[in-house]
């Protein structure tokens, strides 16, 4: 296994390996996402990932693509928010536009006509 780098993530060291588990390309069946898959998600999404909000504590996890449509867990389409994006995407209806890493979050209105970045 090649090392590629140490980081604190929380009160954890973490560390990420270049030939370890590949957590990126791999789907996971079931609904919660696996221990490497935590990790990976913990590295690459440090912060809530709606643009202007900077929470970095007890973040959930989010499937992008609804779990209950695609019957799959995957990193690759999966988001980090704080508590509080995360109840106005699963309860109000909001979503994040459409992309990867911190992008604006849309009112239920906003959604018609949202195009990728
Ligand atoms: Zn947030």
């Amino acid at each position: 296994m090649a090392l590629e780098q140490i980081r604190r993530v929380g009160s954890f060291l973490a560390l990420v390996l270049t030939k370890g588990v590949d957590v990126i390309n791999v789907t996971h069946l079931g609904r919660q996402f696996t221990a490497h898959q935590q990790t990976a998600l913990e590295w690459s999404d440090d912060e809530c990932q709606v643009l202007g909000c900077a929470e970095h504590r007890r973040l959930e996890r989010d499937h992008r693509t609804e779990w209950s449509i695609t019957h799959h867990t995957r990193t690759d389409d999966a988001d980090r928010m704080c508590k509080f994006h995360h109840w106005l995407k699963t309860v109000m209806g909001f979503r994040l536009e459409p992309g990867h890493g911190k992008r604006r979050m849309l009112a239920p209105d906003e959604l018609v006509g949202a195009r990728p970045p």
